[in-house]
């Protein structure tokens, strides 16, 4: 596609690789070009001031972002990001893999994305409140239970939900609005298995995953880039069902255990330490060493654009399990895929979250809220269905698993697309 000068918001990396994908998915199913001409642009962008009242009594002025990409299915949804590198390019690359993520999902939902740019690391408890309440209101006209339904994302967590539905809240006169957000802690609408479904998911896959390849999870040698929400629940889930996590990382650098790191431990030495470096009986390698580990799986569960043309080639995991979004590019997966690996899809793979989402948010409309068990059993069938439908295509048309995901729910997109009428053939 060709980009002018007044899109360059549509010229970073991540949306780029997201379009490759896009246009290779319609080929495969043969998409209604009119259809694909509209799945190519983001539906509306907004970028917002936030100003900040910081602790020490000055202001300072924030970027956020919210991109509604696609809402042929249903409501927009999608997290919101805080991380010193967010910006419109990449908030639209996240906001298109959301409508892709929630199409082969089969959730009702549409796709969008938000962020702030923030090193939230870098800002006190009151700042990152007074953060999320001014850019909640900046935001608030255009989200809602019906309308755009944020969640969180790296960098923000059931405590930002709070006070962001908080906020909305007080817009709207003040009665509790829990159904504008999801991820919420449970006292206020929150749903049960929220905070670990991403990992969940990610293992719930990687299972699947193994067993295509003939690896049993039991024993299974796993390296996890990452060890936030996403890959510290990844590297629990994993180690209780007796796989060896024996490298996992975070800002800090990455630790390295071949024997397979203690993960409980590990959670209990972060909450404490908060970073990894230093914990005993694991040596430090780099992040680029953790990549090119000779392991049976690799689940990169930080950020986008790890994997590209300059590591491919070194990668020697049998599977990768995408936890984060966009974690490895378009051209690297054509590598890996030729090398034989199995690359288990962000859109699938990490589907836990907005699915246990999706639950919350159908909870917090009925006002009924399911036990936890029930919540990952329904996690499961779904993730694991939408991993068959993708599977099954890929075996079918021998192509990789990215993009037999894609081709799954820009097909499903197409056909709801033609039925509302949106565009005509
Ligand atoms: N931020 C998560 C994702 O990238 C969850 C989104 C949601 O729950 O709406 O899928």
């Amino acid at each position: 596609m060709e980009i002018q000068k007044s899109e360059a918001h549509l010229d970073g990396p991540l949306f780029k690789n997201a379009l490759q994908t896009i246009e290779e998915a319609a080929k495969l199913i043969n998409c209604d070009p009119n259809v694909l001409e509209r799945l190519k642009r983001p539906r509306r962008c907004l970028t917002v001031s936030v100003p900040v009242r910081m602790d020490d009594y000055s202001v300072k002025v924030f970027t956020g972002y919210r991109v509604q990409y696609n809402a042929t299915l249903g409501p927009f949804k999608g997290g919101i990001r805080y991380h010193q590198n967010v910006d419109l390019p990449e908030v639209v690359g996240l906001a298109a893999l959301m409508t892709f993520k929630n199409s082969v999902l089969g959730l009702p939902l549409g796709g969008a994305k938000g962020g702030v740019c923030v090193d939230p690391n870098k800002i006190s408890r009151t700042e990152k409140q007074n953060l999320t309440r001014r850019y909640a209101s900046e935001i608030a006209s255009f989200v809602g239970p019906t309308k755009d339904i944020p969640a969180p994302d790296v960098g923000t967590d059931p405590q930002t939900m709070a006070w962001f539905m908080d906020t909305y809240s007080q817009e709207q006169g003040g009665y509790a609005q829990p159904g504008v957000v999801t991820g919420k802690p449970v006292e206020i609408g929150g749903s049960l298995g929220r905070n670990h479904a991403t990992g969940l998911g990610v293992v719930y896959i990687a299972e699947k995953a193994f067993e295509k390849v003939g690896i049993k999870m039991a024993g299974a040698t796993i390296a996890i880039q990452g060890f936030g929400n996403v890959g510290s629940f990844a590297a629990l889930f994993s180690h209780q069902r007796g796989a060896k996590v024996v490298a996992v990382s975070d800002v800090s650098g990455a630790i390295f255990n071949g024997d397979g790191l203690n993960i409980p431990e590990l959670i209990e030495y972060i909450k404490i330490n908060k970073i990894l470096k230093g914990f005993p009986n694991a040596s430090s390698i780099t992040n680029e060493e953790l990549l090119t580990l000779k392991v049976d799986g690799l689940f990169p569960c930080a950020l986008e654009g790890q994997i590209d043309t300059h590591n491919a080639e070194n990668i020697k995991a049998k599977v990768i399990v995408e936890g984060a979004n966009g974690p490895v590019s378009v051209a690297a997966t054509k590598i890996l895929h030729k090398k034989g690996v199995f690359i288990a899809p962000d859109v699938i793979a990490n589907g836990g979250g907005v699915i246990v989402s999706y639950f919350e948010w159908v909870q917090d409309i009925m006002s009924l809220f399911w036990d936890e068990e029930e919540v990952n059993n329904r996690l499961k069938t779904i993730i694991l269905r939408a991993f068959d439908v993708g599977f099954k295509f890929h075996q079918e048309k021998n192509v990789d698993m990215r993009s037999a995901a894609m081709a799954v729910s820009v097909q499903r997109l197409e056909k709801a697309m033609l039925l509302r009428g949106l565009y005509p053939r």
